[in-house]
C-alpha cells in the first residue's frame, strides 16, 4: 500500500480485534468499533478452536495468551442413543500432525484474551458503538455512522461484525440472508464427579443431540441441540426461564445414557439458548473500500466447529493481502478468491454433521448402522482442514 491506511473495523469478536492486530503488524491503522456496552468477558458459553484456528492464533504469536484458560480434548467418541459406542476420533496426535492442538474455550475468556491483545498493541476498541450506516464520499473516504450519532472515518471498512451484520446488509442489501438450521443450541457449565476430564463424549440421544467434556479440575462444558423447525426469534430464546428449559432438556434427555442427567441437574449458572444458522453462499464479500469477515461473510453452523476458525484465518489472510496488493479493491479481491472455496465447502459438511442430529426414529436407525464409517471418512476429510497453515512472511500476489 502506497500510503499508511486507517482501517474501520466493525464488531470486537473474535474475527475483529484479530483483524486489528493483524493489520497494526502490516503497517495499517485500525480502531475496533463494538455494538456491546462493555467487554464480553462473560458472555457465551464455550467453544472448540481447531487446531487450524490455533495455528492462525500462531501466526501472530497470541496462541499463548489465549491457551492460558482453555485445555485439549484428547478425543471424540460418539454414542447412539443407547449408549453403544460408534466410533471414535484420536486427537492425541494433533500437535505431531497440525502443528497445534484444539483448544476448548470459554467463549468470554476468549473474548477477553483477544480484548487484550489488541490493548497490549495500542489498537483502540471502542464499546456502545452500533453501526447504523455507511457513507462513502466522493474523496473515497469511509464514514461509519453509529446509533449513537457518532461517526468515525478511514480509507476502508472491515465488517466483522457477525451472522447478523448490519455492514452485509448495508453493502449487499439483497444478499441471501441467514438460514436456520432447525436446531436450537443451548449450554452451560455443570459439575459431575463421575465424568473423567480427557475426551469429548457426543451422544446422538432418541430426542436430542448432547455432548460433554470436563477440563482438569472438573466443571463440565456441556451442550445440547434441539431440534425445533420453526425458527425461534432471539427475543422468543431470551424470554425462556432457565427452570423452562432445564425442564425441557430432562425430558428431551431423559431415555439418554448417564451421566446427561446428573449433568444437566448440576447446572446452576443460566443457559445459553441459540438458532442454529449458516450462509452457504454470498455472490461477493466485498464493494468498493468494505470487505466483510467472519460470520459476517460466511457464518458456519456450529456442527464441525470451525466458525471462531475460519475468522480467524480470514483476519490474518485479509491483512496480508491489505499489505501485499497495491490497491485496497485488489487486495479485497485476492482475499475472496484466497477464502471463499474453503469456507463454503466446510459450510456445507457443517450443514450435513448438523443434518446427522436430527431425531427421526428411520433417520436415527440408519445413521446408527452407518455413522461407524462416516466416522471414519470424517477423520480423513478433516485433515486437510486442520492442516490449513498461514505464513505471515508469505508475500500475496
Ligand atoms: C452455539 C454456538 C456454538 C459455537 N461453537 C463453535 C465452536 O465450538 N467452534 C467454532 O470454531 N465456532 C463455533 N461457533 C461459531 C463461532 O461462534 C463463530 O463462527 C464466530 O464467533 C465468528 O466470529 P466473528 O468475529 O465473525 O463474529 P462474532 O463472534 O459474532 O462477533 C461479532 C461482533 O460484532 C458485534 N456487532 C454486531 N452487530 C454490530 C454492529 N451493528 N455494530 C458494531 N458491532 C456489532 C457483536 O456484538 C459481536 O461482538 C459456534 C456458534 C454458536 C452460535
Amino acid at each position: 500500500m502506497s500510503k499508511t491506511k486507517k482501517a474501520l473495523i466493525i464488531g470486537g469478536g473474535i474475527a475483529g480485534p484479530v483483524a486489528a492486530i493483524a493489520l497494526k503488524r502490516a503497517g495499517i491503522d485500525a480502531e475496533v468499533y463494538e455494538a456491546r456496552s462493555e467487554s464480553m468477558d462473560h458472555s457465551g458459553a464455550f467453544l472448540n478452536l481447531a487446531p487450524n484456528g490455533v495455528n492462525a492464533l500462531k501466526t501472530l504469536g497470541l496462541a499463548e495468551r489465549v491457551a492460558a484458560d482453555g485445555f485439549p480434548s484428547n478425543a471424540m467418541l460418539f454414542f447412539s442413543g443407547s449408549g453403544k459406542q460408534l466410533g471414535q476420533m484420536d486427537s492425541t496426535t494433533e500437535e505431531q500432525r497440525y502443528g497445534a492442538s484444539n483448544l476448548m474455550l470459554k467463549r468470554g475468556l476468549l473474548h477477553k484474551a483477544l480484548r487484550e491483545a489488541a490493548q497490549a498493541e495500542n489498537v483502540p476498541l471502542h464499546f456502545g458503538k452500533r453501526l447504523a450506516n455507511v457513507t462513502v464520499t466522493a474523496a473515497h473516504e469511509v464514514i461509519a455512522h453509529f446509533e449513537d450519532g457518532s461517526t468515525a472515518h478511514g480509507d476502508l471498512l472491515i465488517g466483522g461484525d457477525g451472522l447478523h451484520s448490519r455492514t452485509r446488509q448495508i453493502v449487499l442489501p439483497s444478499a441471501p440472508q441467514p438460514q436456520y438450521t432447525g436446531l436450537i443450541d443451548c449450554g452451560g457449565f455443570g459439575h459431575c464427579p463421575s465424568v473423567a476430564p480427557g475426551a469429548q463424549h457426543m451422544i446422538f440421544g432418541k430426542r436430542a443431540f448432547f455432548g460433554y467434556i470436563a477440563r482438569p479440575d472438573g466443571e463440565v462444558y456441556w451442550f445440547s441441540n434441539v431440534a425445533q423447525a420453526k425458527e425461534p426469534t432471539r427475543d422468543e430464546l431470551r424470554s425462556i426461564r432457565d427452570d423452562e428449559w432445564k425442564a425441557r432438556l430432562l425430558a428431551l434427555h431423559k431415555d439418554d445414557p448417564a451421566p446427561v442427567l446428573d449433568i444437566i441437574r448440576s447446572t446452576n449458572d443460566s443457559l445459553g439458548k441459540w438458532g442454529t444458522y449458516d450462509i452457504p453462499f454470498l455472490p461477493t464479500w466485498h464493494h468498493g473500500p468494505i470487505c466483510l469477515i467472519g460470520d459476517a461473510a460466511h457464518a458456519t453452523s456450529p456442527h464441525i466447529g470451525q466458525g471462531a476458525s475460519l475468522a480467524l484465518e480470514d483476519a490474518v489472510v485479509l491483512a496480508q493481502c491489505l499489505r501485499d496488493l497495491p490497491s485496497v479493491e485488489q487486495a479485497f479481491a485476492a482475499f475472496e478468491r484466497l477464502r471463499k472455496p474453503r469456507v463454503e465447502t466446510l459450510i456445507k459438511q457443517a450443514r450435513r454433521m448438523g443434518n446427522r442430529k436430527t431425531p427421526h426414529p428411520l433417520v436415527a436407525w440408519f445413521r446408527d448402522l452407518l455413522l461407524p464409517f462416516f466416522l471414519k471418512g470424517g477423520t480423513s476429510q478433516l485433515a486437510p482442514v486442520y492442516s490449513y497453515r498461514l505464513n505471515w512472511n508469505e508475500k500475496i500476489a
